[in-house]
């Protein structure tokens, strides 16, 4: 691991050069599938798109079943880890250097069942089916979305990590957090009727990950269902996608 993290040190300047050059194609995928990326300003956009850039930079990407990582793949998926993190100092999931690529659901031999992606700290791996991650962004606006979903669950792990990103969400938000999402899930337990779907009870990793799936693609209701909640992740993440999606 230390291994690993020094040659990526060692690479940053040669590829410095490439970090200030955002390809036209990369700027295109984005263009045409970025939802979030289309209503941010100008500035945004150029920000937006160095640490897309960066993050392609600092992964391996890994295709398993299928011969070639795809531009629009590396793009994407980078997007996505990039949404959740932008309004929060540069966070690029150090401890993740690897994301598999699987074509389509993949069946896990650990638990028996297809899979959609997960996330691995052990392997130090993001895990996704690419079709499943297509089919998140092809509506941006129904709160299922696999890569948002997959990077939150990366993102709460990544914070508990002892590494250059250790520790980086307010300790206050997330512990507010944790009262909100006890609370909440017992009522979804219940089977009372909620504003997310009932796989957020599950426990409270996956009510985060459900949280920001509905935090991007639903943000004026969720703001309006679950007020302290919505707020809540808004300062843990230092963004407000209801006013940015205002714009659209
Ligand atoms: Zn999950």
């Amino acid at each position: 691991m230390r291994k690993m993290t020094l040659l990526f040190q060692g690479d940053v300047l040669s590829v410095a050069t490439r970090y200030r050059v955002f390809p036209v194609k990369y700027r295109h995928i984005l263009q045409k599938y970025s939802a979030y990326y289309n209503v941010l300003p100008l500035a945004d956009k150029q920000k937006f798109q160095k640490r897309v850039l960066r993050f392609i930079h600092s992964k391996r990407f890994i295709s398993r079943g299928f011969s070639k990582v795809t531009d629009e793949m590396k793009v994407l998926i980078s997007a996505a880890a990039t949404q959740l993190t932008f309004g929060l100092p540069q966070i690029y999931l150090t401890h993740f250097d690897k994301i598999l690529i699987y074509p389509d659901t993949y069946y896990s031999t650990i638990n028996k069942m297809y899979h959609v992606g997960e996330v691995n700290p052990r392997m130090g791996a993001i895990i996704l089916s690419w079709k499943s991650f297509v089919d998140g962004y092809a509506d941006p606006t129904d709160s299922f979305n696999v890569g948002i979903h997959e990077m939150a669950h990366a993102i709460h792990f990544e914070n508990r990590i002892r590494n250059s990103e250790f520790d980086f969400l307010d300790a206050e938000s997330l512990y507010v957090f944790g009262k909100i999402a006890a609370s909440e899930i017992s009522r979804l337990r219940r089977g009372e009727p909620h504003f997310f779907r009932s796989y957020a009870g599950t426990n409270e990793h996956e009510f985060f990950a459900v949280a920001l799936e509905y935090f991007f693609e639903k943000p004026v209701e969720f703001r309006g269902s679950l007020p302290l909640l919505y707020k809540t992740l808004s300062t843990l993440l230092n963004q407000d996608p209801a006013e940015l999606y205002k714009l659209r």
